[in-house]
């Protein structure tokens, strides 16, 4: 099974949030500092920041809610 590196969460990273709605996926952050963990929300994520957004986006731009550091897990690492 070929595992694309631009995966993220399980899915494509250019996703989008409306993808992930359309799939009925549930995704999980996981922060890499204090290993919290929380399924996203997406129906809220897309309201604030717009349908179209790709799931990258928050690889990078997804605050912990317990620590409020950016930077989560996802890549199957
Ligand atoms: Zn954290």
């Amino acid at each position: 099974m070929k595992q694309s590196s631009g995966d993220f969460l399980g899915v494509p990273g250019y996703w989008t949030l409306e993808d992930l709605a359309l799939a009925g996926k549930v995704v999980m952050f996981e922060c890499v500092h204090c290993g919290h963990t929380e399924i996203l929300d997406i129906a809220a994520l897309a309201s604030r920041h717009g349908p179209q957004t790709r799931v990258n986006f928050f690889k990078r731009n997804m605050a912990c809610s317990r620590c409020g550091k950016t930077g989560m897990h996802g890549e199957g690492d």
